[in-house]
């Protein structure tokens, strides 16, 4: 797996350089702040406990991450697109769901599977969306990072909590640009709707921070505490989102 997330990032910086060089110069920077984000969520999972304990910033994360669910993932699949990105949605939540199910016990695999199928969906839209978006602005950066760092953290610990490498977390990372850019590059028409893929992609995002919710610490004597870390999570959200539309 890790020969293989060192040959997807190369590809990926390639890529990159190439849509750049290409004049797609905002949707290469939209793509390395994905892929930024994901990095730094999963740096910061080596500040967490020990694998195999959940620590406090496990619950943070998984309230941050329903949190931007609900607040910028899943309206960006359905705001515009109708019936298509609804439909999106429960078909994303089922695959999230079945790819938990199949993985049993091994949170790494189900996480990593949903979070690629995720970006992949998105990125396929991207490409075609994002070509003659005007700027890269604040909010649309908050929504990013906000869905994005939460995720790469999550990714990370449950990959760490099976004894296996973080790198990984690269596949997803890079999995939005691989698909966007080169779509960009050949400015063709898609021919799957653009709210079944951005539903789509809603859907198994909060599949993700479901599973991950699930596997927080609820035995009795620490069902309080996981629950107000839950809390603190989405309020950073949720407050960030407050603050964004009051200064707008
Ligand atoms: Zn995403």
């Amino acid at each position: 797996m890790t020969a293989l997330s060192v040959a997807v990032l190369s590809v990926w910086v390639g890529v990159t350089l190439l849509a750049w060089a290409y004049g797609l110069g905002l949707l290469a920077a939209l793509t390395t702040l994905q892929a930024g984000a994901m990095a730094a969520g999963a740096w910061l999972a080596f500040g967490a406990r020990r694998p195999g304990r959940t620590g406090p910033y496990d619950a943070i994360a998984a309230g941050i991450l329903l949190a931007s669910a609900a607040l910028y993932v899943v309206p960006s699949a359905i705001v515009g697109h109708n019936a298509s990105g609804s439909v999106g949605v429960g078909v994303g939540l089922v695959i999230g769901a079945l790819l938990h199910r199949s993985a049993g016990r091994r949170l790494d695999q189900s996480m990593l599977g949903a979070l690629c199928l995720h970006a992949i969906s998105a990125g396929l839209v991207l490409g075609v969306v994002y070509t003659g978006m005007p700027s890269l602005g604040l909010s649309l950066g908050v929504a990013i990072v906000a869905h994005k760092l939460p995720a790469g953290y999550a990714l990370a610990r449950a990959l760490r909590d099976h004894g296996r490498s973080t790198m990984p977390v690269a596949l997803p990372a890079c999995a939005v640009g691989l698909t966007s850019l080169p779509i960009a590059m050949a400015a063709g028409p898609l021919l799957i709707p653009h709210g079944l893929l951005f539903g789509l992609a809603g859907g198994l995002f909060v599949a993700v921070g479901a599973a991950f919710f699930v596997h927080l610490p609820w035995q009795r004597r620490a069902r309080a505490a996981t629950l107000g870390r839950v809390g603190v999570g989405a309020l950073v959200v949720a407050g960030l989102d407050i603050a964004l539309k009051l200064h707008g």
